[in-house]
């Protein structure tokens, strides 16, 4: 079905300007391995998060979180836990398994719809998971940065366990007006897929304060070579050519303006929509937004909404739906106590489209669709 309004329209930079950037890659003979594109792009990728801070590209996010977990963790033996939402996308699951670990699903609270601290902290406390839970995959849901981040930071400390962070969709977002997504726990992980709001294609990044876990995650992705190119550590091959990041360097020329628009959007939504009946993600409002996260607040009226929507031409998504447990290949695996908030968000949510210039016709269209509803 072609829908008027698409639940995703990336701007991606023309086509003049990326030819006279292939230009450059043939005329250097420079197209992958760390050329001067990738290392502009991964210096702007940490920059951007912050002074401290070193950007690792990947060729896309879920290697960027298999290397990311390798390089804080190891590789694990398959006995031992990572605790992780089941309300997220499937890498951060297969990420873990690949590394050797095994996910532990921790239910969410219903505000931000993050992993609940309340939950983990009675699974690192329960004697039956003692020395068995190694690593804490926290995710951003949606890209939005959660306000309680500084909690998760101090578990972290307090039980030395490293805290991983899949923010794969919130490259731009914000924890606060002061604080960076990208700056909080051991690594953070963005997604450039075409999808999220700072698009490429295909591409990811892993954001790091610790120089040695960087050289790391630049190691694994590339074989797990030395400067020597000598194997020093399990790798495999996970580099960002130069294409992709010169695509990412046009992108930031215009990324300040896409946020901009995409959070007036966001605003516009808030506004207009029934408060009654809808609930919008909180601090949605300091990301960059792949897409707007609400809440049906009476779920039995979820998917007659989701029809509404879809029978004017407005493409909607219900992420995470289903969650993770619920899907074939996680659905053996543990769940710390039962899922509660998980199930009844997933049964709830509904997934608005926000573009680059999203056109005003269309979140009108879709206001009033939903306020009607
Ligand atoms: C998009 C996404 C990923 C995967 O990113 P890729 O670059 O496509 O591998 C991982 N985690 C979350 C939460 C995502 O939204």
């Amino acid at each position: 079905m072609k829908y008027n309004v698409p639940f995703i329209k990336p701007s991606f930079p023309s086509a003049e300007k990326i030819s006279r950037d292939y230009e450059l890659i043939l005329s250097s003979n420079w197209f992958t391995n760390f050329g001067p594109f990738e290392k502009k792009f991964a210096n702007k990728v940490g920059e951007y998060v912050g002074n401290d801070y070193t950007g690792v590209t990947f060729s896309n996010a879920t290697a960027a979180l298999i290397a990311t977990i390798l390089a804080t963790l190891g590789k694990g033996d398959g006995t031992k836990y990572i605790l992780l939402p089941s309300f997220t996308f499937a890498a951060g699951a297969h990420a873990i398994i690949w590394c050797g670990y095994k996910p532990l699903f921790i239910d969410i609270e219903r505000i931000g719809l993050h992993m609940d601290i309340k939950v983990a902290k009675a699974a690192l406390e329960d004697k039956n998971f003692e020395r068995k839970i190694v690593g804490i995959l926290f995710c951003n849901s949606f890209g939005v940065g959660a306000t309680n981040i500084d909690e998760w930071e101090e578990l972290s400390k307090s039980m030395d366990l490293p805290l991983i962070i899949d923010s794969a969709a919130g490259f731009g977002s914000q924890y606060t007006e002061e604080k960076m997504v990208g700056s909080a726990g051991a690594v953070e992980v963005f997604s450039f897929h075409a999808t999220k709001p700072f698009a490429i294609g295909e591409g990811g990044a892993s954001v790091t304060r610790n120089k040695a876990i960087a050289d790391k995650l630049y190691s694994v992705q590339n074989f797990g070579f030395d400067k020597n190119k000598n194997a020093t550590g399990l790798g495999f091959n996970a580099k960002m050519q130069e294409l992709n990041a010169a695509i990412g360097l046009r992108q930031f020329e215009s990324f300040k303006d896409t946020l901009i628009n995409r959070r007036k959007t966001f605003r516009q939504y808030l506004s207009i929509l029934d408060k009654k009946k809808y609930t919008l993600q909180h601090n949605a409002e300091l990301a960059s937004l792949c897409f707007a996260a609400v809440i049906v607040n009476d779920t039995t009226k979820r998917d007659k909404v989701l029809s509404a929507l879809k029978e004017v031409g407005v493409e909607v998504k219900t992420y995470y739906s289903p969650t993770l447990h619920e899907q074939k290949y996680f659905s053996s695996l543990k769940c710390y106590s039962p899922l509660y908030n998980t199930q009844q968000i997933s049964n709830s949510i509904l997934s608005l489209p926000i573009h680059d210039n999203m056109r005003e016709q269309d979140i009108d269209l879709i206001t009033t669709t939903l306020n009607n509803n």
